[in-house]
């Protein structure tokens, strides 16, 4: 039995919105916790998290 990750239904990777199964990768950021699907898109998110947050840290729909 792996872990069940608490994901809100319809959510998914913060970059790329794939849903993902098992595997999830989690990122602390200020404070909140993000999801990802893989490693390359926990970087790409790494290297500009505004792009992808609005200002109280919710995840955009569409990126800046
Ligand atoms: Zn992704």
């Amino acid at each position: 039995m792996s872990q069940a990750l608490p994901q809100a239904p319809g959510r998914g990777c913060v970059v790329c919105k794939k849903p993902f199964g098992e595997g999830a990768l989690r990122l602390r950021y200020e404070g909140r916790l993000y999801d990802f699907d893989s490693e390359r898109c926990k970087r790409i998110f790494q290297e500009n998290p505004d792009r992808w947050l609005d200002a109280g840290g919710g995840v955009l729909d569409q990126p800046r």
